[in-house]
């Protein structure tokens, strides 16, 4: 079996179902029964592996876990609350105080909060540094470093970076490489072949089926040494190659109370299975939207990685096979000109998710930008005159009838 799809739908339970169920049920259970008292005193010694509290482990979670790990060929995966959850918990069990990480300095907006406002306070710091420029990372690194973090398709300035590059850094000086894979799930982006020691999601986008529920992963690849990190070597002298997930369990998740859901789970479980269905559709119709926004006259500009003329276009076919996410923006005249446009919009919605199954379109400098002060958003390269536009799955002649007549005169 080869095909994403088949794999997923035929990735087998951890113990049988007594009714021979097809789908996993929703364990929607707090505690778990031993039967014996030397049982459960063996599980709170590590010894006899079972699930005792859905805070630390539940069996629909397991599941979903199990079915990413055997998809991704990863060596852990943990499944959080949300896609903030995961990268704190990375970022957190991997750094101490006076430690700082190299970040790539196009983020997602919350992201570039929780470095800036949140783990600031505890005396992490983080250097921002333009990923595509590979030259300027490595001079950042000194003996406090402990990673380089990046996403694998910026947005909305959809920039990819180089990641074998980056790994071959990370490599040479024993630290790890993160990536934020949020916009290219599984089905198109291998992390493990490309270096990648830990990618985070937030499995909100497009491993949800369609914006049903907030969640997020931790997969690790099972490349990095976890001795090299002398916050998880305690760990690793315990634990091996599960060192990291021992780490994020025990000290993470579970003290900090991140779980994911049993019906969370349930919704990502089934996300999984039309995960890849649902990528080809989003991908067929960003090509023809680019390819319509290119000959109209009234489009001054368009950037979609996926498209040949792109200057990320050779990075997108070695790193996604061609498939850099389905986020594109486009450029009107002016501002006024783009408020009227999403105004007239009757299918593509004004939201600020991504990777919906409907399409939703935003205008990033008045809204998830807005508290920056405008030379930042400037810098940042967030233009008065471009949108953002996460494309869905509806009928392509659908979503180029319905952004013609908004273009079109009143
Ligand atoms: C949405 C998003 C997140 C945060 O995920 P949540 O599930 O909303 O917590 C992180 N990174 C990227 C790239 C995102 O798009």
């Amino acid at each position: 079996m080869k095909n994403f799809t088949t794999r997923s739908l035929n990735i087998p339970f951890l113990k049988k179902d007594p009714h021979n169920a097809l789908a996993m049920p929703i364990y929607e259970a707090v505690a778990f029964e031993f039967a014996s008292a030397e049982d459960i005193a063996a599980n709170f010694r590590g010894e006899f592996p079972a699930h005792t509290y859905s805070r630390t482990s539940n069996p629909t979670v397991e599941y979903f876990e199990s079915k990413v790990k055997l998809l991704t060929g990863a060596h852990q995966v943990l499944a959080l609350s949300s896609g903030m959850s995961a990268i704190s918990a990375t970022i957190m069990a991997i750094c101490k105080q006076g430690d700082n990480i190299i970040s790539g300095n196009h983020l997602f907006g919350h992201s570039v909060a929780l470095f800036e406002q949140s783990l600031s306070a505890y005396g992490l710091e983080t250097r921002m540094v333009d990923t595509c420029k590979i030259e300027e990372v490595e001079p950042l690194i000194d003996q406090n470093t402990r990673a380089i973090y990046f996403e694998t398709v910026t947005n909305p300035q959809l920039e990819i970076a180089d990641i074998s590059r980056l790994a071959d850094i990370a490599n040479r000086h024993g630290i790890l490489l993160i990536a934020d894979s949020t916009v290219t799930p599984p089905s198109v982006f291998d992390s493990k072949s490309l270096g990648v020691h830990i990618e985070v999601m937030s499995t909100t986008k497009f491993i949800s089926g369609g914006a049903t529920s907030v969640g997020g992963l931790i997969i690790d690849n099972g490349l990095y040494d976890w001795s090299k990190n002398p916050n998880c070597l305690a760990f690793a002298g315990k634990f091996g190659k599960d060192a990291f997930i021992a780490r994020l369990r025990k000290n993470y998740y579970r003290n900090l109370g991140m779980p994911m859901t049993a019906h969370t789970a349930n919704y990502m479980i089934s996300g999984l299975d039309i995960l890849e269905l649902r990528v080809e559709r989003c991908f067929a119709n960003c090509m023809k939207l680019g390819e319509y926004f290119q000959n109209n006259p009234k489009v001054k500009r368009v950037d979609y990685p996926g498209l040949k003329d792109s200057a990320f276009y050779p990075l997108a076919l070695k790193q996604f096979g061609g498939v850099p996410g389905t986020v594109m923006t486009f450029d009107l005249e002016s501002q006024q000109e783009c408020f009227r446009f999403m105004n007239r919009l009757k299918i593509i919605r004004r939201a600020t998710n991504l990777n919906d199954n409907k399409s939703l379109i935003i205008h990033p400098y008045s809204t998830i930008y807005a508290e920056f002060p405008e030379s930042e958003r400037l810098k940042m390269e967030i233009r008065t005159t471009m949108m953002r536009l996460s494309v869905g799955i509806e009928g392509a002649g659908d979503l180029i009838e319905d952004i013609e007549q908004a273009l079109g005169v009143e």
